[in-house]
């Protein structure tokens, strides 16, 4: 299992979402992601939307996840093998990525505090943070070990 923390200083997250006008698609799209809380990358969210018999292109899927992310209405971010994915809950947690099933998981914001009173007792102070865990997710490794 890989650890990475991300220190981000200063996030903006007064960005609200009332402040922003949203086309049909869009609410679509962001409802969906909302609702399929495996952190989708496009792709796997237009294959979603697709099956849920709803008729959006990739390239609009693709445009509306970045313009949102932009809005910080919903969370871009980088998995290992910098692929992009997708989160609808933009409090602060943290992600455990399955490298079997390709799945993220949300964790608890408060798996980390023991992490970051390690930092800050090396002098900094830390404002925000971020971890990412890579392994193998419950049901994977039940699969494992067939
Ligand atoms: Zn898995
Ligand atoms: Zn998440």
């Amino acid at each position: 299992m890989r650890i990475i923390l991300i220190i981000i200083i200063d996030i903006d997250i007064r960005k609200s979402e009332r402040k922003m006008k949203y086309s049909k698609q869009r609410e679509i799209i962001m409802n969906k992601l909302r609702e399929f809380r495996v952190h989708p990358s496009a792709e796997q969210l237009y294959l979603k939307l697709l099956e849920d018999g709803e008729n959006i292109g990739l390239a609009t899927v693709y445009r509306n996840l970045n313009y949102l992310a932009e809005a910080g209405v919903i969370k871009r971010f980088q998995t290992f093998e910098k692929s992009e994915r997708f989160d609808g809950t933009i409090s602060p947690h943290h992600h455990f990525l399955c490298k079997k099933c390709g799945k993220i998981f949300d964790l608890p914001k408060e798996i980390a505090e023991q992490v970051v009173q390690n930092i800050n007792d090396k002098g900094f102070k830390t404002l925000n943070y971020e971890i990412m865990s890579e392994g193998l997710c419950t049901k994977c490794q039940k699969e494992g070990e067939k």
